[in-house]
């Protein structure tokens, strides 16, 4: 799967130092890279017979809280507003410590590893500790501190999240692995002035800028600074905070002219329809933003308003609600506009892959091609739930956007290294991070 989503059946990937170094049809050469130094016979150390699976480039989570997953089932049920200041935000106050972080975060990584994900783009508090884990891992992150006008665990003014923003920056300049970004809650929850001064270290280290943005109906009566009838995305064009690496997560009520904002200075948007639809916030315009060409990748948020970090589900339901949400499409001369071709299955696995590292900014991975980090997930299609396979093209994508489950992916690696084999996690232990959790919650604070 390259920039085109081309594929090879039967196919393979040879990977050297952690990039893939050529990828094509077997019983062809390897010649799509001169230099790889395997000439015409591949002499690879390790070879991994992939023979009944598909290999395709890892998925990519575009936001996500990892250690929310120690609040998974805590509170649900309810609206974002009372679930997050009466449940999530008490239980935080309460409990959140870099240990803490650090120890929701394996958890969460293994959850991540077994369901194919190879990068995440993550945003809470004591990033540090979840940069750590996430190198424990061997997962791939983007990581930022969340800023916000209130006092955090973390933090206790926003300048204080700013100083933790540039140590997080300052340490993983360069990192193979871990890429810091700058992060601002919402707009509701920060200032003009934070916005504003978050956004400019966000250029200085050319940075990805990670914000939550339009979320609910509701939001533009919770932010103090909007001009009348202003919206929030137009609000932040205004302070000059959206670019091209802004990643705005969840956008689910963004007008025409909202989008046409975010096409206009080329920002990325983190698609969540399964938190958006848990916490009743409504269904993002996907398909309005794919034909304004803005860049979406596909995200679970948090599994406490999820309630799992499962993309396989997030790409299906966002492809069968580009369909048949027809509210959300707006209408066609009175009637509603369902579409059954709108979004179709290898949009949706880019969604989840070459689209949604054009959202993060990066060219380094989203794609299997000489050049590109080698994060690989091979899904084994031998299932009953996955035959059969059909010639061409379009079967595979089908059977991973509609037919594949997280419990379907054999193999990870991530930059050339095997993080799982066989279902058998390489560099964690899921029952330990659990149980390691589950002490934390009883005892109502840190291990
Ligand atoms: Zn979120």
């Amino acid at each position: 799967m390259d920039s085109a989503l081309t594929v090879h059946d039967p196919g393979y990937v040879a990977v050297r130092d952690g990039l893939v170094i050529a990828v094509g049809a077997v019983g062809g050469t390897i010649g799509h890279c001169p230099d790889s130094g395997f000439g015409e016979q591949p002499h690879p150390a390790t070879t991994i017979d992939c023979t009944g699976c598909i290999v395709l480039p890892g998925l990519i989570n575009c936001h996500t809280h990892l250690p929310m997953v120690a609040f998974r089932g805590l509170a649900d049920d309810l609206p974002l507003m009372e679930w997050l200041t009466k449940h999530i935000w008490p239980a935080e106050a309460r409990m959140l410590s870099p240990q803490f972080c650090r120890g929701a975060t394996l958890l969460a990584a293994a959850e991540c590893v077994r369901g194919g994900v190879t990068c995440v783009n993550d945003m809470y508090l004591f990033e540090a500790a979840i940069g750590d884990a996430l190198e424990q891992a061997g997962l791939r992150g983007i990581i930022g501190e969340g800023v916000i006008k209130y006092p955090t665990p973390s933090a206790p003014d926003w300048r204080a999240g700013r100083v933790l923003t540039t140590d997080l920056l300052a340490q993983y300049t360069g990192h193979s692995l871990i890429e810091a970004s700058v992060t601002c809650h919402a707009p509701y929850s920060c200032t003009p002035e934070i916005l504003q001064a978050m956004h400019a270290l966000a250029c200085e280290y050319s940075a990805l800028f990670h914000i939550h943005l339009h979320e609910t109906h509701s939001e533009p009566a919770q932010i103090d600074w909007l001009r009348d009838a202003e919206t929030p995305t137009a609000g932040l064009a205004r302070l000059g905070v959206l670019g091209p690496r802004t990643l705005a997560a969840h956008c689910v009520w963004c007008n025409p002219d909202d989008i046409a904002l975010l096409a206009e200075h080329r920002c990325g948007v983190a698609h969540d329809p399964q938190s958006n639809l848990k916490l009743a916030s409504g269904v993002m315009p996907l398909t309005a933003m794919l034909d304004a060409g803005v860049a979406v990748g596909i995200a679970t948020d948090g599994a406490a308003s999820n309630n799992n970090l499962n993309l396989w589900e997030e790409l299906q339901l966002a492809a069968l609600l580009a369909k048949g949400a027809a509210h959300c499409a707006g209408t066609d001369g009175g009637l509603p506009l369902l579409d059954a071709r709108a979004v179709p299955a290898c949009q949706a696995v880019a969604l989840a892959t070459r689209d949604a590292a054009r959202a993060l900014g990066r060219r380094d991975i989203g794609t299997l091609a000489p050049g590109l980090r080698a994060d690989i997930c091979v899904v084994d299609t031998r299932a009953p739930h996955l035959q059969p396979r059909h010639p061409g093209a379009g079967s595979a994508y089908a059977l991973l956007a509609y037919s594949a489950q997280s419990s379907d992916v054999r193999d990870v690696c991530v930059e050339g290294k095997l993080l799982m084999r066989g279902r058998q996690l390489l560099t964690l232990d899921a029952d330990e991070a659990a149980a390691r959790v589950q002490r934390m919650i009883r005892s109502g604070h840190q291990d």
